[in-house]
């Protein structure tokens, strides 16, 4: 039987009970958009010596203030090594980020030099360490640079490379299974026979794991039969996160949580008090989570945002957050009262967010309706009636789906 929970006790009862995965070593690349699981720490200075910033001629400085012309005695490049010490009255040629040799403190910019054979007209004073990087400005050995929990993105990545690593430990990222059920549904490019639907889902969530690049294994669909489940189910409970859509209400047909527990998942609640996503199921066997979704495919989509992503963020070390921001409307918005509501809207960003709730939204079956959505209103369930003007809370899922810049006017 479904029970009702209000949804802010699922949204805890997932994210108390999901763990974070162990960490893994990975390379450096793979590490991107994974959260750190150790600090990075820098195994020495940086620079690691007293560095040229400028193409010129490293000198003393104090000599400068007696004399404007200096012997040349040699040429230093980046990278390769070779000793000079700069005397009274002397100077080396210099490159960018090259050492600076002994006995000079400064380096001059070419363009302030004239070069008159062997010897290097100075056009301007200078002042000691001009032009010079230190010895461990940036960073000194053993500073942390990243530490643990710091989301790996391409300026992480980049820094982690400054320090010369080659791999990371970051906390590894969920295997998820995803399985459709269902007499009535086939796969796109089978022929559609009366009451035949075509599955939608499971295309909706392989591609939002795709851009969020979580391994998956895609089951297919199961047929409502407790012996296809079964098989199914058995190999999607070897994932770390089990998705399956279609089967949880409370029709005849209904067995995915019957034949979830027959499995040994079990039950961490059933029902949300919610629309769309009613029946939600959740529970575990073990190390595995399991989300049943209900069918339609704007509960898919919902129960995907609201519960799933939260709990795959949630293993990968990272903050499981909604991303709830506020609004005001721009069109009177009626509904009937019942249950906390998840309403399609189109949010546009104009100094504040302006909330057009979508017309003509038909309820959970109709997906064709979020094509110009991104985002849900969250209205409580004992509302009615919101005048235009009204603030509201919705749910910005662009992000989550590859949608870009559709908010800005
Ligand atoms: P159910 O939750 O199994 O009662 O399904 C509710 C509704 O969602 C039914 O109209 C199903 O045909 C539809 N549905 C179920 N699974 C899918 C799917 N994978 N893709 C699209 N629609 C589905
Ligand atoms: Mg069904």
């Amino acid at each position: 039987l479904i029970g009702m929970i209000p949804f802010e006790d699922a949204f805890s009862k997932i994210v108390d009970s999901i763990k974070r995965l162990p960490l893994e070593k990975v390379d450096l690349l793979s590490g991107l958009d994974c959260v750190l699981a150790g600090d990075i720490k820098a195994g020495f200075d940086i620079p690691p010596f007293d560095k040229s910033a400028m193409d010129g001629y490293a000198v003393r400085s104090e000599d400068l203030s007696s004399q404007n012309e200096l012997l040349c005695i040699g040429e230093l490049q980046a990278g390769i090594f070779q000793k000079f010490v700069v005397n009274k009255g002397e100077c080396v040629r210099i490159m960018t980020g090259s050492p600076l040799p002994s006995g000079a403190d400064a380096v001059v910019m070419k363009e302030d030099t004239e070069k008159k054979g062997e010897r290097i007209r100075i056009l301007k004073p200078i002042r000691p360490l001009a032009n010079v990087c230190s010895k461990g400005e940036d960073l000194q050995k053993r500073d942390t640079l990243l530490s643990r929990g710091s989301l790996l993105r391409p300026l992480e990545i980049s820094l982690a490379a400054s320090l010369g690593y080659a791999k990371i430990k970051i906390y590894r990222k969920p295997g998820v299974s995803i399985l459709a059920t269902g007499n009535e549904i086939i796969e796109p490019g089978e022929a559609i026979g009366f009451g035949k639907i075509f599955n939608s889902n499971s295309y909706l969530l392989i591609s939002i794991l795709s851009l969020m690049k979580i391994p998956y294994t895609y089951l297919g669909i199961a047929k409502d039969n407790e012996d296809e489940l079964r098989s199914k189910i058995e190999e999607g409970l070897k994932s770390d996160l089990f998705i399956l859509s279609g089967g949880v209400s409370v029709g005849d047909y209904d067995l995915v949580p019957k034949v979830l527990s027959m499995y040994g998942v079990k039950k961490i609640f059933h029902g949300i008090s919610i629309k769309p996503g009613k029946p939600v199921f959740f529970g575990n066997k073990e190390r595995c989570f399991v989300f049943g979704l209900p069918g339609n495919p704007v509960s898919v989509f919902v129960g995907f945002l609201l519960f799933i992503k939260p709990a795959l963020d949630k293993m990968m070390g990272k903050k499981p957050n909604l991303n709830i921001q506020r609004g005001r409307l721009t069109a009177d918005y009626h509904q009937k009262p019942g249950r906390k509501q998840f309403f399609p809207v189109k949010a546009i960003f104009n100094e504040g967010w302006l909330i057009t709730p979508i017309k003509d939204y038909h309820g959970s079956a109709d997906l064709a309706s979020l094509k110009e959505a991104n985002g849900f209103m969250i209205t409580g369930g004992e509302i009615s009636h919101l005048p235009k003007d009204a603030e509201v809370e919705f749910i910005l899922y662009r992000k989550e789906i590859g949608l870009r810049n559709l908010d800005r006017p």
